[in-house]
């Protein structure tokens, strides 16, 4: 099974021409929808690079089966030569992205800007640097824009076999922020650990308190006839950067756990069950009264923790699952059960306790 990661890179704007990216990135939607246009002003080997190795992208993840993200349009697909420590390489030579592990650096070259011979450098990440040491290689690349500024995207591949199952089975709750990430260790039957996982509550509290403060006041600066002024927008700006470091906590937060939790996996041969109650979780803040934007960010970054944990757990080459494992319904004799003050929830009919994030831990069981 082959297995896939990606990483964004943001090139430098002023090393790059927009308008170039743009027009290789229309030519490449045109050529994915079977159309071979042969512009005259741009160079030959970049449009070779883009109708000769066509065909073998087509079944490729470059135009394949699950369009990341950020693919609302279409990007370049770029070869990659790789040169090695050893003078070793692999690849295309006249490959447009040039990987030089000698010099730790990543050549493009002709793609960034219509000249001949333009080249852009940029450091080699340390990402690529680890895929590499993982067994991986970065065999496409690609360029393009995301919100108007050029990106390129390294896509690193790797051959996975996935592990013999150990018996163990780490259950991951993808909960909200407000109660977190549940996990339970489960072997034969028996919870071995369990955790709720979640970012400093009070930081977050605080920055948004301080966003909301903020606000009231840019609004009551504008009501005054102060819009538009220095005044009303330092206080907004310092408003959105709060709301903006608040997002930047629960993303940190998010990678974090995910890397932690599948090398968890990993450790115990674990089979790894991902419940994604997150519907489940908004639900219940709004019956709690949460306002909307509060709760935007109790869930923000859940999607990419998912994603993140999916990801992983594919080039670790870790068995994984998702199950709907309900925290409503008795795990034991299937009643419905009753929420108890402390989100306990508790069976009328068979006696079963147990605190709402537990019991999906008790459906595997
Ligand atoms: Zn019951």
């Amino acid at each position: 099974m082959k297995a896939h990661r990606t990483l964004l890179i943001k090139l430098p704007r002023d090393k790059c021409d927009v308008d170039y990216i743009r027009r290789l990135m229309a030519l490449t939607n045109s050529a994915y929808h079977g159309f071979e246009i042969w512009e005259p002003d741009i160079p030959k080997t970049t449009q070779h690079h883009l109708y000769g190795s066509f065909m073998n992208y087509m079944g490729s993840l470059v135009f394949g089966t699950k369009p990341k993200r950020w693919f609302a349009e279409t990007w370049v697909p770029l070869k990659t030569l790789r040169v090695y420590g050893d003078g070793s390489m692999k690849g295309d030579r006249s490959a447009p992205v040039v990987l030089d592990f000698r010099n730790n650096v990543i050549k493009l070259r002709q793609v960034c800007r219509n000249e001949p011979r333009y080249t852009v450098e940029l450091p080699m990440p340390k990402w690529v640097v680890e895929r590499i040491k993982e067994d991986g290689d970065v065999k496409y690349a690609m360029i393009g824009l995301k919100d108007n500024e050029p990106y390129l995207a390294l896509v690193a591949e790797r051959e996975v076999k996935p592990y013999q199952l150990s018996g163990y089975v780490l259950v991951v709750d993808v909960n909200s922020w407000k109660y977190g990430i549940a996990w339970g260790l489960i072997k034969n039957g028996k919870l071995i650990t369990w955790r709720t996982e979640r970012p400093g509550t009070f930081l977050i509290n605080t920055l948004y308190h301080q966003a909301v403060d903020r606000e009231r006041k840019a609004g009551k600066l504008r009501r005054l006839g102060y819009g538009g002024t220095a005044v009303v927008n330092r206080v907004r700006k310092q408003a959105k950067a709060r709301r903006g470091k608040i997002y930047r906590i629960t993303r940190d937060k998010a990678y974090f756990l995910a890397s932690k939790l599948v090398r968890k996996a990993l450790k115990y041969k674990a089979l790894l069950v991902i419940d994604d109650m997150s519907e489940e979780s908004r639900r219940e803040l709004l019956e709690e009264g949460l306002p909307r934007d509060v709760i935007k960010l109790l869930m923000s970054n859940l999607r990419r923790f998912v994603h993140q944990l999916e990801t992983l757990a594919q080039w670790y080459g870790v068995p994984y699952r998702f199950e709907r494992l309900p925290s409503t319904v008795c795990p034991v004799c299937h009643h419905e059960l009753t929420q108890l003050p402390g989100r306990t929830m508790a069976c009328g009919n068979c006696g079963f306790k147990a605190p709402r994030d537990m019991v999906p831990m008790y459906w595997v069981i």
